[in-house]
């Protein structure tokens, strides 16, 4: 269903009105049409006011365009009026320029299939300029500006309203291009365009999906979509909320050894421009929070959200690209008692329950003490934090294997899909949305890179709902990369 408000179609000729209804039905699907042939309909229709847009003919037959225009300028100035015309529009355009028409569309059959986003355009720019005389003029530049997609959709999911970075993501020029569109009409799969409406119909809860949408020029993107209903102008006045991010694209960056010096420079030098937009942030809702709407809120607490946690990746990009460059030297280490020290820390936290992780021996290993220690850390608090409902039991253990040991960490959690046993070991790659389950997807990655470093490697087996085993190796003489040996020296 369309969103586009009651539109009035003024002209003489019932085949030219017919003509661009058919235009108007075809891009916008059911539309009101308040259809005016003489000067009693065009006073009926403009008294009862009920109108969004009106579209003239230049030279309707019982009036003239300019008389209309500023008929509707003085009665309704909020309303945007585009004027069609058969004659040439330059002609047209100076006579009717000191009443500044919204648009002028020839009435040829190119000029027509232009009918529809000139009246996107129009509406977009009057929201706008709604917006700007509103309490939330300021924060309209921020988000502009964000460098995530925002929206603004009405109950139907027609979208009214969108910063540049979201039409960008969507392969359209500007925003005035893809609004009026339905959303749900981007999914590539209808089954997720389903989902994320079911998702919305339970109230004020934000319903954050990984979705496929197919950008204008028929490519597909790989998108995360954030939504929520708010009522900015009061109840009855529903509109849907969102933010259209990229999803992190499968990387290889966590495979040891590769693009290092990359990933360092990069978190380090952006860590401090992304404080400081922290800090503006704050700063601007220190300034502004009694004239945020409830829109201006959820936006505001959205853009904070996203802005911390890209300084929480950054910190894990860093602490990854560390491992080689600043680990410390290997020394004789008890793997027991660093487990133990792991477990001790969870429970204190709250992470754990006490008694829920059963240590079987292990060995004594030459190791960096540090590293292994946040590996188990990282192993076990994904063991509790992707738990099922069962009382969550973790054990660990070890295996002598030759030149290595082995070791095991087994929980009794939501276990994991094979076909993404590999993935979760990248950089970034997690299964579940930031508001299912808090998370980077880095944990898993700085494992990878800690046994890499070890001489071992890492890998999980695992099915859905039936707990998931990590096992790694640590080679028992290992020749830490990163680190030479004396006979290197
Ligand atoms: P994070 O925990 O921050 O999401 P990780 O790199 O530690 O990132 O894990 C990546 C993903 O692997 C997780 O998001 C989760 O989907 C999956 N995963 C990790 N450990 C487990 C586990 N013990 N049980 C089930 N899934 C897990």
């Amino acid at each position: 269903m369309s969103q586009l408000p009651p539109i009035v179609l003024i002209d003489e000729d019932a085949d030219d009105r017919e003509l661009v209804s058919l235009v108007l039905r075809g891009a916008f699907g059911e539309v009101r049409i308040l259809e005016v042939a003489n000067a009693a309909d065009l006073a009926r229709v403009v008294s009862e006011g009920r109108f969004g847009l009106v579209l003239t003919e230049y030279a309707p037959g019982f009036i003239r365009a300019s008389d209309v225009l500023r008929l509707i300028r003085d009665l309704r100035p909020d309303s945007p009026v585009l004027v069609l015309t058969r004659a040439p529009a330059d002609q047209v355009a100076a006579e009717l320029l000191h009443l500044a028409p919204d648009g002028l569309v020839p009435k040829t059959s190119s000029g027509l299939t232009s009918l529809p986003q000139a009246m996107r355009t129009a509406l977009h720019r009057l929201r706008r300029r709604r917006a700007a005389a509103g309490p939330d003029a300021r924060l309209q530049l921020l988000f502009d500006a964000l460098p995530v997609g925002v929206f603004t959709a009405s109950p139907g999911g027609t979208l009214l309203d969108a910063n540049p970075r979201f039409a960008a993501l969507l392969g359209f020029k500007s925003a005035e291009e893809c609004t009026q569109r339905p959303l749900a009409g981007f999914f590539v799969e209808p089954e997720a365009a389903e989902a994320w409406r079911a998702g919305l119909g339970g109230g004020t809860e934000r319903a954050a999906l990984d979705v496929t949408l197919r950008r204008a020029d028929g490519t597909e993107a790989r998108l995360s979509l954030t939504s929520w209903l708010s009522a900015p102008g009061g109840p009855g006045e529903e509109e849907i909320q969102g933010v259209l991010e990229e999803r992190a694209p499968a990387s290889d960056a966590g495979r040891p050894g590769t693009g290092d010096e990359t990933a360092y420079v990069v978190s380090h030098d952006l860590r401090q421009p992304v404080t400081q937009v922290v800090r503006y942030l704050e700063l601007l809702q220190g300034e502004a929070a009694e004239k945020l709407g409830d829109s201006g809120r959820e936006l505001y607490a959205q853009a904070r959200r996203g802005a911390r946690r890209i300084e929480t990746m950054l910190d894990a990009l860093l602490r990854c690209a560390r491992v080689e460059s600043q680990g410390e030297a290997f020394a004789e280490t008890d793997v027991s008692a660093v487990v133990a020290r792991v477990v001790a820390r969870l429970v204190e936290a709250g992470e754990a329950p006490a008694g829920a992780v059963r240590a079987e021996p292990l060995p004594q290993l030459r190791c960096d003490a540090g590293q292994v220690e946040q590996l188990f850390q990282n192993l076990l608090a994904n063991a509790f934090k992707f738990r099922r409902g069962d009382p969550p039991r973790v054990v660990i253990g070890a295996e002598d294997d030759g030149d290595h040991w082995r070791f095991f960490c087994r929980d009794n959690g939501i276990g994991i899909d094979p076909k993404d046993a590999e993935r979760i070991f990248g950089m970034f790659q997690r299964l579940h949305t930031e508001t299912e389950i808090p998370g980077t997807g880095i944990g898993l990655a700085l494992c990878r890179r800690i046994v890499a470093r070890h001489g071992g490697r890492i890998w999980v087996e695992s099915q859905p709902g039936e707990g998931s085993t990590f096992r790694f190796t640590l080679a028992k003489h290992p020749r830490p990369q990163g680190e030479r040996g004396l006979e290197d020296r």
